[in-house]
């Protein structure tokens, strides 16, 4: 093992165990996040910060989230291992991942095909088999798809889109982000009951923002 692999296995550690403290509970959300190379995730300039509690840059003005909220929405989500799971923004794909380790099967959405194009790469290094994504506006759903037993959406809205709710199977759950600025965002859970939604806020967080339709292609001067 190269030094610059053991340093990264040693700051993984020390992640693990501040995860741990920070009241990160779940054995086998630890160990997906213990499995998950996050290194593969981030910008090699960022690579010797991939196990740093902060999020990092990915490019066109996103980032991976930090891993404290990753952990913390994945327990969250209390999955199991016959859950499907729809995924909006999946930016990096390294939230994905970690959902792929803990579920069926997941469906991702990313409306960035450059960020695609890189999470779809490191699923197939790391034979992640079990993820489907595709390039789209999340916030429509998945529509051949629905229900699903799970939803997380990693970008904020100000208010959760209904295709989303309406996605959800009976007794799922859904959580994402609500709020229009960066600062006061909230991370909401939304389970689906007989009677109706059951909504929970479970506290501060700040996201990139849930855009509508997919991004213009560049263009530039003919020549
Ligand atoms: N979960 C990601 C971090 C996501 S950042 C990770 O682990 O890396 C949020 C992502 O949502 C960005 O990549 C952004 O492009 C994407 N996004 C924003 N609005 C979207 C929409 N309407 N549909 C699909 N993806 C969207």
């Amino acid at each position: 093992m190269s030094p610059e692999e053991s340093a990264l296995i040693a700051k993984k550690l020390k992640l693990l165990m501040e995860l741990r403290g920070a009241g990160i509970g779940d054995a086998r959300v630890l160990g997906a996040i213990e499995k998950v190379p996050r290194e593969i995730f981030v910008p090699p300039s960022f690579r010797d910060s991939a196990y740093e509690n902060v999020a990092l840059p990915i490019g066109h003005g996103q980032t991976v989230s930090q891993p404290s909220v990753v952990a913390l929405m994945t327990e969250k989500l209390e999955l199991g291992e016959r859950h499907n799971v729809l995924e909006i923004g999946t930016g990096s794909g390294y939230q994905t991942a970690v959902l792929a380790r803990l579920s069926r099967r997941v469906f991702t959405i990313e409306r960035h095909r450059a960020l695609l194009a890189a999470a779809e790469r490191r699923f197939a290094e790391l034979k992640l088999y079990n993820i489907v994504a595709r390039l789209g506006d999340g916030a429509r759903g998945w529509r051949e798809q629905p229900p699903f037993d799970r939803i997380l959406v990693t970008a904020a809205a100000r208010e959760i889109p209904a295709a989303l709710r309406e996605a959800l199977a009976p007794g799922g759950i859904l959580l994402a982000p609500v709020g229009k600025e960066r600062r006061g965002q909230r991370l909401m859970r939304i389970r689906r009951e007989e009677e109706g939604f059951l909504a929970e806020d479970l506290g501060p967080v700040h996201f990139v923002p849930l855009v509508g339709g997919l991004p213009r292609p560049a263009v530039g001067p003919r020549r």
